[in-house]
């Protein structure tokens, strides 16, 4: 494994190019929030649009061949991206937003008033308030697993969460709070011992490289393409193809039908079930473009360089926090069972005030519950600042984050 630069990374993507501001360079630390795109993404995205714009599946044209050739290469990239069995297990949607509410849309259909779907405190809003609308439409009951102090899904907690009528446990896969990494083994062997399966929220996984779904166990795995250096407005929901065949579609529309009359209609097989209408079929090509990328880098070296600079962030927070406790890490303390993303909190500070006053500096952070207000409340925070980090984030990012901390506390105080 060799030391990774960031520096021709970084030169890769053409918002580094020049500054934010005249004379203020943009140190970009909002990646949990979405990651920049290279210059061969949005090439991908335009040369389709230039040579090969048509609609999908229905024509017979050579434009429309060729559409429907690039957007089901897209769909066989991201199936060998998250080494699924088949690339028909890979249902496009508008991104993990849409991927988790068609997961409790038509996996919600099989279940009945009483079975339980487990979830985590530590959710996105995208992975809670979905299942809050099929427990109110439908009766199924919504069981949580607390964080553990460190911000892990506690996976202690299952053998009191997880009953017999468990149908599901849905958590996220990375905490986009806390970055910490959930431990999907636990998940999955609590889950199997009650005929119960796994949905997987990747959103925050994905950016750091590929993801094995099978010997992950889960069942259902949601993503962003927007997260991994891709187009947004796409994303998709992985499904294994025996579940997906059972569950039945969420929209309907063009596309995602066999045979229409004025009475009835029957449905496509899945991926197409569940694709109802246009697709984001320029957006779907950039994605398999954005892991084209990502698979030329050495991840292991990139994980290498990106420990390094959240050590020295971690660091840099201990020693702004002088011992007195004033800077708090919400989230794993160390490198163990984590990636690249820091929250903490400042005491008598609100994130978006941090979070404007390191915008004077170039840096960009992300402030406020993170979509996550069930978990802030738990941990007695109205928010946090979260520093996230991407292989072209430098030691002069994290230079400009701590010294604008500095600058910050010091006014602050
Ligand atoms: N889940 C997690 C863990 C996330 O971080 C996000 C994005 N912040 C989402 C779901 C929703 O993703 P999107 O807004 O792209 O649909």
């Amino acid at each position: 494994m060799g030391k990774f630069d960031p520096a021709p990374v970084r030169a890769q993507f053409p918002i580094f190019s020049a500054p934010l501001r005249p004379g203020v360079a943009l140190h970009y630390l909002d990646n949990a929030a979405t990651s920049q795109m290279p210059a061969v993404v949005m090439d991908a995205v335009r040369a389709h649009d230039a040579t090969r714009r048509a609609n999908v599946k229905r024509g017979v044209h050579t434009l429309a061949e060729r559409a429907t050739d690039a957007f089901e290469a897209a769909r066989a990239k991201l199936a060998r991206f998250l080494n699924a069995a088949d690339p028909d297990e890979i249902v496009f949607t508008s991104g993990a937003t849409g991927a988790l509410n068609l997961a409790a849309n038509s996996f919600g259909a099989l279940l009945k008033a009483g079975d339980e779907v487990v979830l985590s405190v530590l959710e996105h809003h995208s992975n809670l308030v979905p299942w809050q609308m099929l427990r109110d439409r439908s009766g199924v009951v919504l069981r949580f697993l607390p964080a553990t102090a460190e911000g892990h899904v506690d996976v202690g907690a299952l053998g009191r969460t997880v009953t017999q009528r468990t149908k599901l446990i849905a958590v996220t896969h990375v905490s986009n709070v806390t970055g910490a990494i959930t431990d999907v083994a636990a998940i999955t062997r609590a889950a199997r011992e009650v005929g119960a399966r796994v949905l997987l929220d990747g959103s925050q996984r994905v950016s750091h490289g590929p993801v094995d779904v099978q010997t992950l166990g889960c069942d259902l795995y949601a993503l962003s393409s927007h997260k991994m250096f891709g187009p947004n407005g796409v994303g998709a929901l992985w499904g294994k193809a025996e579940l997906l065949a059972q569950m039945p579609p969420f929209l309907g529309g063009g596309e995602m039908i066999r045979t229409v009359t004025l009475d009835r209609t029957t449905y496509a097989k899945p991926p197409h079930r569940f694709e109802a209408g246009t697709p984001p079929i320029a957006q779907a090509v950039g994605l398999g473009a954005a892991i084209d990328w990502m698979n030329t880098l050495d991840h292991g070296a990139v994980a290498t360089h990106l420990g390094a600079l959240t050590q020295r962030i971690l660091k840099g927070l201990a020693d702004l926090g002088g011992g007195n406790g004033r800077v708090r890490v919400v989230g794993p303390p160390g490198l163990h069972g984590r990636v690249p993303v820091v929250s903490f909190a400042v005491d008598g500070a609100h994130p978006h005030d941090i979070c404007q006053m390191l915008d004077a500096h170039g840096v960009a952070l992300r402030g406020g519950h993170h979509c996550a207000q069930p978990f802030m409340e738990s941990c007695g925070l109205g928010g946090t600042t979260r520093a996230s980090l991407a292989p072209y984030n430098d030691d002069g990012d994290v230079d400009a984050l701590l010294n604008g901390l500095e600058d910050a506390l010091a006014k602050l105080s």
